[in-house]
């Protein structure tokens, strides 16, 4: 486990919030990349006029891509060329290096795993998002990595606390 920065104040560059004054705060990502540096955001799926999260997947019989909403909060994906199962887990690649997408953490809820999408080309892991492999599963939306580590703690927290 490698350390982090956490100083509470972490500054994540690249998030729109939208223009309206709405209760909820829509965060859209905008850019995100592979430990390479390949933009993983593309035109190629639209979620509400923004461009989606394009991802190759594989397991052990199929691969096909997908794509997975920006909006922070949404659940929504499409696959293309595969069916997304209820429960299922996939490995995620980069479409552009084909390499697989590094994993961040264990999945706070399931047995899945959570990979990683970085907010820059650096590959820091203190400006990531993650979600989950596992089709279905409550992470299967992008979250951001301090949300994932407030989520694993308290999954700590719990554990121990029983
Ligand atoms: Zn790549
Ligand atoms: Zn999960």
């Amino acid at each position: 486990m490698r350390k982090y920065k956490n100083d509470g104040k972490l500054k994540i560059p690249k998030r729109r919030k939208s223009a309206k004054k709405s209760e909820e705060d829509i965060e859209i990502i905008e850019e995100c990349f592979c430990h390479n540096g390949h933009n993983l955001i593309s035109n190629r799926v639209k979620f509400n006029e923004c461009n989606g999260i394009y991802l190759k997947i594989k397991d052990k019989e199929k691969q096909g891509y997908v794509g997975i909403s920006p909006i922070c909060g949404c659940k929504m994906r499409i696959s293309i060329d595969v069916d997304l199962t209820e429960g299922e887990t996939f490995e995620f690649f980069c479409p552009e290096c084909d390499e697989k997408l590094l994993v961040y953490s264990p999945c706070p809820s399931c047995e899945g795993e959570m990979i990683t999408l970085f907010l820059n080309k650096e590959a820091d892991y203190t400006h990531c998002l993650g979600i989950c492999n596992s089709v279905g599963c409550p992470q299967a939306e992008v979250r951001m990595g301090d949300e994932i580590r407030s989520c694993l703690r308290k999954q700590y927290h719990d554990e121990t606390h029983r």
